[in-house]
């Protein structure tokens, strides 16, 4: 519905750049507002889920509370002005164990805010001086770019929640974590269509034996959890990360060029060294790398135990860094 919406709207502005008419941002303004609205009420909900039930509905936190954050930044590129409570919720929400969600009442407060801010769009707007020519021009350019992000967020954000719904008895996420589990993992993959060009990135902890037993268990499972969102912090938008097992994780990147992947994979190397052990010493992973279209007609599994095999080749080289699947020699399987 909203990404219909969305769309309709963002395709609306796209046609008259230069003429664009009043109202249009007024409706850019309004569908972001509505959009976030919805947002807001169902991250109340899960908020106050997640405080009776902490595991239940942290992956769906996760989702809402990132579109979230993507939605606020789109409010700021347009220059609306927004009350405290609508930037406390939309922000992204604390880490687990770092803090705590807004109060029920602020996001009720934030809703008030979006509804008003949904019904007269243009108080919302900064006034602009003089004519309407190039500023309009420019907030039409604004506004096109966050309506086609908007709506590839909301549609993505959708499109998990159907999925969410229909295996919510299935127990989809990981209870360490709160990634997506290796059951989504397969899941997922099976239903993949071979048409659509994906990347697979595998990462392993290195040395994670030796972290157990120099600091215990618990604080392994710690580190585990700071890993996992490190890794999701890092992604693009429509990646997903699931633990594949133990300290082994996979990241899906659909559509992504050999460039994207690369890039995802500098960075959470990069990031993984910053995690800092009890001793002072750093952590460090190593990543494989390889994409369905590195081989004519690869299906995703194939893509994955390639990306495994090349993170293999990765330890094997020493750890702490990135092997890409083409730069190795696969045996036949
Ligand atoms: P390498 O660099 O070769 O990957 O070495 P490694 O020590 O990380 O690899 P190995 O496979 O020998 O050990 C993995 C360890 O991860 C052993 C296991 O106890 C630990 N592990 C797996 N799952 C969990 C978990 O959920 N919590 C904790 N704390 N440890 C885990
Ligand atoms: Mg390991
Ligand atoms: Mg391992």
């Amino acid at each position: 519905m909203f990404r219909t919406a969305l769309i309709a709207t963002a395709l609306a502005v796209v046609a008259t750049p230069s003429t664009v008419a009043a109202g249009a941002e007024d409706d850019a303004v309004r569908e972001l507002a509505d959009a976030a609205a919805e947002l807001v009420a169902e991250e109340q909900t899960l908020v106050a889920t997640a405080a009776t039930d902490p595991t239940a509905s942290t992956a769906r936190l996760r989702v809402v509370d990132g579109t979230g954050s993507m939605v606020l930044e789109q409010f700021d590129e347009l220059g609306v002005q927004l009350t405290a409570a609508s930037r406390a919720v939309l922000s992204p929400l604390p880490a687990q164990g770092q803090g705590f969600a807004p109060p029920s009442q602020v996001y009720d407060a934030a809703l008030d805010d979006l509804m008003r801010i949904s019904a007269t769009p243009a108080a919302a707007l900064p006034t602009e001086t003089g004519s309407n020519g190039p500023a309009l021009g420019l907030l039409a350019v604004a506004a096109m770019s966050l309506l086609v992000l908007g709506a590839a967020a909301l549609a993505n954000s959708l499109r998990r929640r159907e999925s969410d719904d229909e295996l919510a008895a299935m127990a989809w996420s990981d209870g360490l974590t709160g990634l997506a589990n290796r059951r989504r993992l397969d899941h997922d993959i099976a239903s993949h269509d071979i048409d659509d060009p994906v990347a697979v990135i595998m990462v392993d902890v290195d040395n994670f034996k030796s972290v157990n037993d120099r600091f215990g268990h618990q604080e392994g499972d710690e580190i585990l959890r700071r890993v996992a969102s490190m890794l999701s912090a890092h992604v693009r938008y429509d990646d997903v990360v699931y633990r594949y097992g133990g300290e082994e994780f996979c990241i899906m990147l659909p559509g992504a060029t050999e460039d994207d992947a690369r890039g995802v994979a500098d960075r959470v190397l990069e990031a993984a060294r910053t995690i800092v052990l009890p001793d002072q010493t750093n952590l460090t992973i190593s990543v494989g790398v390889a994409r369905t279209d590195d081989v004519e007609a690869t299906d995703v599994a194939t893509t994955v135990e390639t990306a495994d095999k090349a993170l293999i080749a990765a330890k094997t080289a020493g750890r702490d860094r990135i092997v890409d699947a083409t730069s190795i020699e696969l045996s036949p399987a």
